[in-house]
């Protein structure tokens, strides 16, 4: 099957309001050509320099959108044109977002991350991290970031009922916030959850945003992943 094809049957499978970010990390530029010719214009990275090179080499109507856990002393190299940061899991991270998009006058849209899955390892806030950061004045003060929603990543089981229900609660947090924090803006409406293996669990319990990388790209090459 060619990426075109793969690109159809996944979108045939994602109600109007679910954004497809095409997820090309490890992948080479001319399958995201491929994708391109065939009308994708979001594309999914998780690596700063390989983000960056793809930037350059690419068509600049690419809406890139930064999926990885992000270091803040690489925040400047994508400041000036990433669409969208998902993965912001601290204060810190996003105190620097603003100080770097602030020097460029760029209003950078995140969504922030939060740890919804079993496992120890994967990165993210806690329902209460996050109320007592939106809460504190500092965060009040930081006019060069918009939050456009929330991101999160199941735990990896072939048990349906625990990826529903891991998903089920990042819909809460989303509500919860939308409700007590972001009641008056329009902005925070993105739920970013889905991958190959559970995207569809994912839209029946609420994603607007669904990132898939294997289904569309094939397999990715381990080894050469860090
Ligand atoms: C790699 C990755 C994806 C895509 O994973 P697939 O299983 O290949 O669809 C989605 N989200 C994040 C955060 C990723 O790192």
């Amino acid at each position: 099957m060619s990426i075109a094809e793969n690109i159809d049957l996944v979108k045939a499978n994602l109600p109007a309001q679910v954004q497809l970010i095409a997820v090309s990390k490890t992948k080479p530029i001319e399958m995201l050509v491929e994708a391109y010719r065939h009308g994708q214009r979001a594309f999914g990275e998780n690596k700063v320099q390989e983000l960056v090179g793809k930037f350059e080499a690419l068509p600049k109507d690419i809406e890139w959108h930064f999926i990885g856990h992000m270091q803040t002393n690489k925040v400047k190299y994508i400041a000036p044109f990433i669409h969208l940061i998902h993965g912001v899991d601290s204060f810190k991270l996003l105190k620097t977002i603003n100080t770097e998009a602030k020097k460029i006058d760029r209003i950078i849209p995140c969504l922030l991350q939060f740890h919804i899955a079993e496992e120890e390892t994967k990165f993210g806030f806690s329902l209460a991290e996050v109320e007592e950061m939106l809460k504190s004045d500092e965060f009040k003060l930081l006019d060069h970031v918009k939050i456009s929603g929330v991101m999160g990543m199941a735990t990896y089981t072939d048990d349906e009922n625990q990826i529903h229900k891991e998903f089920a609660c990042l819909k809460t947090y989303f509500d919860q916030l939308k409700l007590g924090y972001f009641a008056n803006k329009t902005e925070f409406k993105e739920i970013s959850m889905g991958m190959s293996g559970d995207y569809l669990i994912a839209i029946e319990e609420g994603s607007t945003m669904v990132r898939i990388g294997s289904t569309i790209f094939g397999e990715r090459n381990y080894n050469s992943e860090t």
